[in-house]
């Protein structure tokens, strides 16, 4: 077995890049088919692409909205600059609301303990009350609904908030004929309703996501709240979208290695043949899921090449057939496809999951173009 060749120079790590282009075509697509306001989804730092990044290309290209989880993610895009109208939709009742208003962040309102918070905190919030429309997860029940409504009305008439939209979200959107879908519309329809019954006038009413946008033209209200499509995902399968992201990583190493040779922890390969192998430096810890090991490729010296035994917490084995590879040399771990290298969706298949979870998982000291 020869040494191993070791890269001479300092190179350039793990990185991953963001195409301005497609965020721009993708957002652009979403403009046209939302006949009203679009907000754009910029949560988990922008589906792992960069919140602002996402937030500004969006902004420029048809979006006029920008949501997120938490506070803290809204007050993020206020500290790069952002000015335009904010949606933070999950918080618990002791979160920084008095901070979310003074820097002007919409805030949902899933029950009556939220609205109780929001009233106490005497801020003046604009409020955006969330209705569960068939997920049992965030948004009040139907059951609490009239008397939240009630409640916000009372609250919205003594001055200290405003009631200026109402939310809901499909938790089945990506099967366009799921009855789930229609099943949904109808308790967001009976919800608009009732907050009209009980005396409030939100101005903003929202429950599509990336794939109700583009498969569901009924659940279209007065915004759409776009966030996988604005980076190329699209859950339900049915638009071509353009995907943003592109991960690559520099070979640490190549050595030559004879038939036999056991890879990595476990051994769970050994060297059919004689070979050579190339060392990337990233691993589970920079997103890529320890359970795709043996399954997963990567683009390298032009062509498809198997990742071999275990993915490590920091790097992985790529097995290069008997080809020779310069220290340096980037590998393509993902990116859009178009030059045969793998993409985000193959990723998730390998992983059995969706590819929102892959751009989500890419680890923080992955560096960002
Ligand atoms: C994440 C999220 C969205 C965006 O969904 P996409 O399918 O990514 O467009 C919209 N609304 C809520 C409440 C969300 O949590």
């Amino acid at each position: 077995m020869s040494a191993p060749t070791l890269a001479s120079r300092p190179v350039a790590g793990p990185r991953l890049d963001v195409d301005h282009a497609a965020l721009a075509a993708n957002t652009r697509l979403f403009a046209e088919r939302t006949p009203g306001a679009l907000m754009a989804v910029v949560k988990a730092d922008g589906f792992g692409h960069g919140a602002a990044t996402v937030a500004r290309a969006a902004l420029a290209h048809g979006a006029s909205w920008l949501g997120v989880t938490s506070i803290d993610e809204a007050l993020a895009l206020r500290a790069e600059g952002i000015r335009v109208p904010v949606l933070s939709w999950l918080n618990p009742v002791d979160a920084d609301f008095v901070s979310a208003v003074g820097s002007g962040v919409d805030l949902a309102v899933p029950s009556l303990a939220h609205l109780e918070a929001v009233t106490r905190a005497g801020i003046g919030a604009r409020v955006h009350l969330h209705l569960d429309t068939g997920m049992a997860r965030d948004g009040a029940s139907p059951q609490e609904w009239p008397a939240l409504c009630r409640a916000a009305r009372r609250a919205e008439r003594s001055g200290v908030l405003r009631v200026v939209g109402v939310m809901g979200h499909l938790g089945c959107a990506d099967v366009p004929d799921d009855p789930a879908n229609a099943a949904g519309r109808l308790v967001f329809e009976w919800g608009v309703a009732t907050a009209r019954a009980a005396g409030l006038r939100p101005q903003l009413r929202h429950l599509a996501a990336t794939s109700a946008t583009l498969t569901d033209a009924a659940s279209l209200h007065t915004m759409s709240r776009v966030g996988a499509g604005l980076v190329g995902i699209d859950p339900s399968g049915t638009t071509a979208l353009a995907p943003a992201l592109t991960l690559s990583a520099p070979v640490v190493a190549c050595r030559r290695v004879p038939r036999g040779t056991e890879v990595g922890y476990g051994h769970t390969w050994r060297a059919p043949h004689d070979t050579t192998l190339a060392l990337l430096p990233l691993g589970y810890a920079d997103g890529l899921p320890r359970v795709t090991s043996g399954r997963a490729e990567v683009w390298l010296a032009g062509r498809r090449r198997r990742v071999v035994g275990r993915i490590s917490m920091d790097q992985v084995v790529v097995d290069l057939d008997g080809d020779a590879v310069a220290p340096g040399e980037r590998a393509v771990v993902f990116g859009p496809g178009r030059g045969g290298e793998p993409t985000v969706a193959e990723w998730a298949g390998w992983a059995d999951t969706i590819e929102h979870e892959i751009v989500t998982g890419i680890g923080a000291r992955v560096r960002r173009s």
